[in-house]
């Protein structure tokens, strides 16, 4: 088990909070309050942190690897806070809205509107190409009306949809195919990474209201992509884990915990696996559902019903190989949508980070990617790079210098009907245990933006439970 410890540590005024799961719920909720004055101990069960965001080493080249390319966009306040806490957002790098759909070699659909035009009108320009998509012209009245019902919903979402699938609530409002074919459909995985025909209606509503939410709140930026320079770990995570040990923070990795400790149903510290206890004011659980389980299952928590209902959520997958060629692909943009082939997205990576060293490095993803999880890599790779051949000229005759394929089973929680009823607040009912994680209660879909979201809403309920403490730390 790796144990850090900075030859310093805060007095033992301030109030001790352990964090449990270092993911960017975790990292965030354990940043605040150490921000705050509080003492943080941060339990991680894997070897280091990061969780979902997390970055490898490949044989052969000199870049940290994501576990996936990870996409955020201007609305992503939380996240935005985060990296400015830790000192990172010049790390990001702003693009236009990622709207830009591949259907063949020639063939981008993208928002184009001249440079000279304001900023405010490129964005009202690429939703009216999203609202009159290339698509017959039969079917035009069917896709305005599907706009204005979206839109409706949109503005007030009826928890009545959380007992529908998208696919179906589309058609009942006469979506036309080919709306949802060339967008509709695409727009849904991205955003939710689950099928039309598995996720609610309602989690979609709610994630296109916090979208125009805060576009209507005055962030013109609210619809851009920001991608990463660096990877995952250089962004969210080493900075995060420097900025605690600043802060004189205990950081565990390489031991889960294995209950939460309780005295009279208060929370009062958490067993770690290796059998040793940890006494805590505060607990902060930031762990996915199907580790919760586990705890309750094997522990404290079982005897109390409210947490029962993350039994059931289930996890979508995503898979994604990373190809180096020998040559770009001479994309138009740094993502492309692609329609007809395999994979459905290619990021370039390499051209994000501005380095091809060691060669032009792109990232073929596939969301809720039940249909290629269980193939062989050879065949995953092999049918990645078909779906180059098909979309990329320029790759046809293109060396692939290396691939590295990556499936994480459990990349996003899965929001089927009834999803909503499964979501626990950040507070729980037992004085001194607090929930965060994307999973947890907040209008967002399983990203980034939810895990930084619910931290802040932890935060919030820990320091007005414990009150805050000022500052108070000296050095050894
Ligand atoms: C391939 C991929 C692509 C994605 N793409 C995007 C994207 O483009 N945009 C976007 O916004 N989001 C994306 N996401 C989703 C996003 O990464 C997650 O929603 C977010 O990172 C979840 O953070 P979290 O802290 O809630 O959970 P996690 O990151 O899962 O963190 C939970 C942590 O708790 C630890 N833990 C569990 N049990 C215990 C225990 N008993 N004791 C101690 N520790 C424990 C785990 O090891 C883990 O480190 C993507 C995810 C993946 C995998």
């Amino acid at each position: 088990m790796a144990y850090h410890r900075r030859s310093a540590r805060p007095t033992n005024e301030a109030s001790h909070v352990v964090v449990v799961g270092g993911g960017l719920a975790g990292l965030a909720t354990s940043v605040w309050l150490a921000e705050r004055g509080y003492r943080i101990t941060l339990v991680e069960k894997r070897g280091r942190l990061g969780g979902r965001t997390i970055s490898f080493e490949v044989a052969g080249v000199r870049r940290l690897v994501d576990n996936g390319p990870h996409l955020f966009a201007g609305c992503y306040d939380a996240l935005l806070r985060y990296t400015g806490t830790i000192g990172t957002r010049d790390r990001l790098l702003w693009d236009a809205p990622p709207f830009a759909v591949r259907t063949g070699p020639d063939r981008l659909l993208t928002m184009r509107s001249p440079k000279w035009l304001p900023r405010r009108t490129h964005r009202v320009l690429g939703l009216a190409w999203l609202a009159w998509p290339p698509i017959p012209l039969r079917d035009r009245p069917a896709a305005l009306r599907t706009w204005l019902a979206l839109a409706a919903a949109a503005r007030k979402p009826r928890p009545e949809l959380d007992s529908v699938t998208v696919d179906r609530w589309l058609h009942s409002i006469g979506a036309p195919r080919s709306l949802r074919a060339l967008v509709l459909d695409q727009f849904v995985i991205g955003l939710l990474n689950e099928k039309p025909e598995r996720v609610s209606a309602y989690t979609f509503a709610q994630a296109l209201h916090f979208l125009t939410g805060r576009a209507l709140a005055g962030n013109l930026r609210a619809g851009d992509a920001v991608w990463p320079r660096v990877s995952l770990h250089e962004l969210f995570v080493a900075p995060a884990e420097q900025f605690l040990r600043d802060r004189y923070a205990e950081i565990l990795t390489g031991t889960g915990i294995s209950d939460v400790v309780l005295e009279s149903d208060c929370a009062t510290g958490v067993q770690l696996s290796d059998g040793r206890t940890i006494a805590a004011d505060a607990v902060v659980l930031a762990v996915p559902p199907w580790s919760l389980t586990t705890l309750i299952d094997h522990g404290n928590l079982g005897r109390f019903d409210e947490f029962a209902p993350a039994r059931k959520i289930e996890a979508a997958p995503i898979s994604s190989v990373y190809v180096w060629l020998d040559r770009p692909l001479r994309m138009r943009r740094l993502a492309e949508n692609l329609r007809d082939t395999t994979i459905e997205w290619v990021f370039d990576t390499g051209g994000m980070h501005g380095d091809t060293a060691d060669g032009h490095c792109y990232a073929l993803a596939v969301s809720a990617s039940y249909d290629v999880l269980h193939l062989k890599n050879a065949e995953f790779i092999s049918r990645a790079v078909q779906s180059l051949h098909q979309h990329y000229p320029d790759s046809i005759d293109a060396q692939v210098l290396r691939t590295h394929v990556i499936h994480q089973p459990r990349a996003t929680f899965s929001a089927q009907p009834g999803f909503e009823d499964l979501r626990l607040p950040q507070r729980t009912s037992i004085p001194g245990l607090f929930l965060a994680g994307d999973w947890t209660r907040t209008e967002l879909p399983s990203t980034m933006e939810a895990a930084a979201e619910s931290a802040s809403r932890a935060v919030e309920a820990v320091v007005q439970c414990l009150g805050i403490r000022p500052p108070s730390f000296r050095s050894m």
